[in-house]
C-alpha cells in the first residue's frame, strides 16, 4: 500500500472522545488499514551516533554528516534522503555549537516543515499539524515549568533567518509532541530509538481492548538495498475482523498494566478517563 492513501477510513466524531477514525470497509486480521510516513521524526539523544537519522536502523558503521558532525547515516542514500529535513537543522546545529535535546530537535523539524509547507492540510493527511490536540490547558505546574524550559531552549536554537513563530504556536507544538509523539523502534523492534509525529495516527483513539495495532515498518534486512530502504513509516493493521463503520482503536498504553495503573497513565499523559468496555467491566469488578 502506498503511504498516504486514506480512502479506507473516515474521520468522525466519536461520542465522548472527540474526533476519531472509522473503517470505510471491512478489514480482516493483519490487513493494512493505512500506511503513513512521519511528518517529522528524530533519533533519541543517547543514540544519535548509533542509529541512522533517516531510516532509524541501528548499524555498526554509520557515516557522519561532515558539516555538523551530529547527524549519522547508513550510506549516501540515507544521507541524500535526509537533506530536505536536515538542511536547516545542520546549519542551526553548527551555529549553536551543539545539538539541543530530542524534544527541541523534533519541534524544530516540525516548524521547518510548517515553514516550507504551511501548517494546514498536507497531501495524505486527514488532519493538519495546527489542528492536532495539545492539551496545554490541562498542564499542571510541573508540566508548565518544563514547557517554559523547552520554549526557552527552542528559542536559543531557532535561527533568526527562519520564519518566526509566536509563543502560543511554539507551545502548541510542544503540547502536540507531548501527547502525540509516537515511539519508534529499531529494525528488530527491540529497542526504542526515536520519536515521530504521524498526524493520521493521532486521530485513532485509545481502547484498552483495541481492534488495531501499529507496526513501525523499518523494512527488513533485505530492504537495505531496495528503493524502500529509506521509507520509514508506520502501518495501522487490523487485529481481527472490523466491520464498515466501526471505530478504529489502538492501545496507547501497555495492556499488561493492571487497569488502575493503565487508567492513571491515560489520565496523566493523555488527559482522559478511559470508558472503553473493558474499563467499564473492570471497574464494576472492583
Ligand atoms: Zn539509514
Ligand atoms: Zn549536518
Ligand atoms: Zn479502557
Amino acid at each position: 500500500m502506498t503511504p498516504g492513501e486514506m480512502e479506507m477510513v473516515e474521520v468522525f466524531t466519536s461520542e465522548g472522545k472527540g474526533r476519531g477514525l472509522k473503517a470505510a470497509k471491512e478489514f480482516w486480521a493483519g490487513d493494512v488499514i493505512f500506511a503513513e510516513p512521519a511528518y517529522a521524526a528524530v533519533v533519541f539523544d543517547s543514540l544519535t551516533h548509533l542509529v541512522c537519522h533517516t531510516c532509524f536502523k541501528r548499524q555498526e558503521k554509520l557515516h557522519r554528516c561532515g558539516q555538523c558532525k551530529f547527524a549519522h547515516y547508513c550510506d549516501r542514500t540515507c544521507q541524500k534522503d535526509a537533506w530536505l529535513n536536515h538542511k536547516h537543522e545542520c546549519s542551526a546545529v553548527k551555529a549553536h555549537g551543539k545539538a539541543p535535546n530530542e524534544n527541541i530537535r523534533l519541534a524544530a523539524r516540525i516548524m521547518w516543515r510548517t515553514e516550507r509547507e504551511g501548517g494546514g492540510l498536507t497531501e495524505g493527511c486527514l488532519v493538519s499539524i495546527d489542528d492536532l490536540q495539545n492539551h496545554v490547558e490541562n498542564f499542571g505546574e510541573e508540566e508548565k515549568k518544563e514547557l517554559r524550559a523547552d520554549v526557552e531552549s527552542f528559542l536559543n536554537f531557532w535561527p533568526a533567518q527562519s520564519q518566526q513563530f509566536g509563543m502560543q504556536y511554539i507551545s502548541h507544538i510542544f503540547g502536540v509532541i507531548n501527547c502525540n509523539g509516537f515511539t519508534l523502534s529499531d529494525q528488530r523492534g527491540l529497542q526504542a530509538v526515536g520519536v515521530g509525529i504521524f498526524p493520521n495516527l493521532c486521530l485513532v483513539n485509545h481502547d484498552c481492548w483495541p481492534n488495531c495495532t501499529v507496526i513501525f515498518n523499518n523494512g527488513n534486512h533485505e530492504a537495505v538495498r531496495s528503493m524502500f530502504h529509506t521509507q520509514m513509516r508506520i502501518e495501522l493493521r487490523a487485529l481481527g475482523k472490523i466491520s464498515p463503520g466501526e471505530e478504529l482503536t489502538v492501545s496507547y498504553v501497555d495492556f499488561l498494566n493492571v487497569s488502575e495503573e493503565r487508567r492513571e497513565q491515560l489520565q496523566k499523559q493523555y488527559y482522559f478517563d478511559c470508558t472503553c468496555e473493558h474499563c467499564q467491566k473492570g471497574s464494576k469488578m472492583i
